[in-house]
């Protein structure tokens, strides 16, 4: 059973409260596409289940986010990126600048990041 924070934004996403712009679902995950893109492809792909952040993952739920993993490749060969490349990154907590407290994995690609990664 999912367990939703009612005053998380990608919980009502997830929940269709909030509408977005999807990319792919399963049962366990689902991807839509960021609303403000730092590159020419942005996606996001959250759990359907409310996990704050990385700092969450334990043993409970970490088949949960290697089959989240799963889905970023499969997207990746469905949006046609796996040929130039893309960047997964989730941002934790107040340092790594998250705005969203729903655990989220930011798929960019569609433009040379460079080797420098902050
Ligand atoms: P982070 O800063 O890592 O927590 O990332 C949160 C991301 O969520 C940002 O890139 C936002 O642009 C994105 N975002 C916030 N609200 C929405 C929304 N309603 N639909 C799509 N993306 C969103
Ligand atoms: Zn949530």
């Amino acid at each position: 059973m999912p367990n939703y924070d009612e005053n998380c934004i990608f919980c009502k996403i997830i929940k269709g409260e909030i509408p977005s712009n999807k990319v792919y679902e399963d049962d366990l995950c689902y991807a839509f596409r960021d609303i403000n893109p730092q590159a020419p492809t942005h996606i996001l792909v959250v759990p359907k289940t409310h996990i704050t952040s990385c700092a969450e993952i334990d043993d409970s739920n970490a088949a949960l986010v290697g089959h989240i993993f799963t889905a970023i490749a499969k997207i990746a060969r469905q949006e046609g990126l796996t040929e130039r490349g893309f960047r997964v990154i989730s941002n934790s907590g107040k340092d790594a600048g998250q705005t969203v407290p729903h655990l989220h994995f930011h798929i960019l690609a569609g433009k040379d990041m460079g080797e420098v990664l902050v």
